[in-house]
């Protein structure tokens, strides 16, 4: 496995997230013998604990860290959650995903919270195929003195903005307050085996923790440790991409609780979580990146940024005040990967691949991946 990665030089400004490399909140497990390990601890790998232990009562589960929990990509996103969609399980999965924070609404006010989207639609996009409803055309969705851009239509719908490191952190908790799961942080996985009872992972510190079952979320971090796992990656089209958002302040006259999505320029706008800032994400393609490398911004990214805000605010009613650039997992497909990864043993299965939208993915991605792990459990459980 790769070795310990230093901090990004480009960790979102402005936000406390770095400081808390100290990190250490959750309490060290003493349950080495879990029924489900769940190795990184980013919002996928939280998620489908939680999932695991809301959908089985009787299964124990322990997330093992290598730095803090939402340290990873999970540290750097807006963050939208919008229902867009491109194939037949994204849709799947934004709907599972808005039905999870439907059922958790008093815990999710403190997350996420909804804001109106105005879709900006170029003539070949059949909206309806994309986005889930509702979307009510020939509304006026955008505030006053924001403008759109020449020959699209507008139509209007429902987003979330999410503050990811909450959410998080929300999640560590669910896991934890459930009394059967536990959170390790500072633990880098190194090795993972596994015999006829269940399988073993080695800690950089020489601690192991075996279980009957093993979910890797690592993230942009692929299981590429051996040739085997490259080439079961490979199959899968499994690769990273280099992802870029940009911080923005905006005039005061201009500020509303509004957000644009723009499928056919792939740009994104919308107020943060928290506070008066907006962020704004937008497409630039570097393949094949190492999460652990240093990440700039491009000045393509900006020069095309600035295009767009200059249209949509107006010259000099906007400006950037900081930026996040990372790398997420993606597939050819763009579509997550969910699968049993036979290339490390019969008891793992991978849940990556979440190509820039793995915030709002999280909850359907969890659901699956925590269905997948049960239902290989208890054929386990048949055969034995
Ligand atoms: C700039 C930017 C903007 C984005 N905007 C959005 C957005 O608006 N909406 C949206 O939905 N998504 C967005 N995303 C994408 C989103 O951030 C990711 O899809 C999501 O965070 C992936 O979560 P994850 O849990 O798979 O990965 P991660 O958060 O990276 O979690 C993986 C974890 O595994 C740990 N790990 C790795 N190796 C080991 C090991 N050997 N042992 C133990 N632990 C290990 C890592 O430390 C990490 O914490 C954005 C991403 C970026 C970079």
């Amino acid at each position: 496995m790769r070795g310990r990665r230093t901090p990004s030089p480009t960790s979102p400004p402005g936000t406390s997230r770095s400081s808390r490399s100290g990190g250490g909140r959750w309490p060290v497990a003493a349950d080495r013998h879990p029924d489900v390990l769940v190795v990184g601890g980013g919002v996928i790998g939280l998620a489908t604990a939680a999932a695991l232990l809301e959908r089985d009562p009787h299964r124990s589960v322990t997330v093992l860290e290598r730095d803090f929990i939402g340290r990873g990509a999970s540290m750097y996103p807006g963050a939208i959650d919008m229902p867009y969609f491109r194939t037949a399980l994204h849709r799947q999965l934004v709907e599972a995903s808005w039905a999870w924070h439907e059922a958790r609404a008093r815990e999710t006010a403190a997350y996420r919270r909804e804001v109106p989207m105005t879709w900006f639609v170029d003539a070949e996009i059949d909206l309806p195929s994309h986005v889930a409803p509702p979307l009510t055309s020939g509304a006026r969705g955008i505030p006053p003195g924001w403008r759109a851009p020449e020959g699209v239509r507008e139509v209007v719908g429902r987003s979330f903005v999410i503050d990811p490191e909450a959410w998080c952190q929300a999640l560590a908790q669910e896991v934890t307050r459930s009394g059967r799961g536990q959170v390790v942080e500072h633990t880098p996985v190194v090795a993972l085996d596994e015999d006829a009872r269940g399988a073993t992972v080695k800690c950089a510190d020489g601690r192991t923790y075996s279980a009957g079952h093993v979910v890797l979320a690592l993230g942009p971090w692929l299981p590429d440790w051996n040739e085997r796992t490259r080439a079961w990656s490979a199959n899968l089209g499994l690769r990273t991409k280099r992802v870029f958002g940009l911080n923005i302040a905006v005039d005061e006259s201009l500020r509303a609780n509004a957000a644009v999505g723009w499928p056919g320029a792939d740009m994104y706008f919308h107020p943060a979580h928290g506070g008066g800032g907006y962020r704004l994400s937008l497409r630039h393609d570097e393949w094949g990146v190492d999460p652990d490398a240093p990440h700039e911004m491009a000045d393509v990214v900006i020069e095309r940024a600035s295009g767009f805000l200059d249209l949509l605010l107006g010259k000099g009613r906007w400006s950037v005040s900081g930026h996040r650039v990372f790398v997420d997992s993606y597939t050819h497909e763009f579509e997550p990967v969910i699968a049993p990864c036979r290339a490390l043993g019969e008891r793992v299965t991978v849940a990556t691949g979440t190509h820039g939208s793995g915030i709002r993915l999280a909850p359907g991605i969890a659901e699956l991946t925590a269905r997948t792990v049960l239902s290989s459990l208890d054929q386990k459980r048949g055969v034995a």
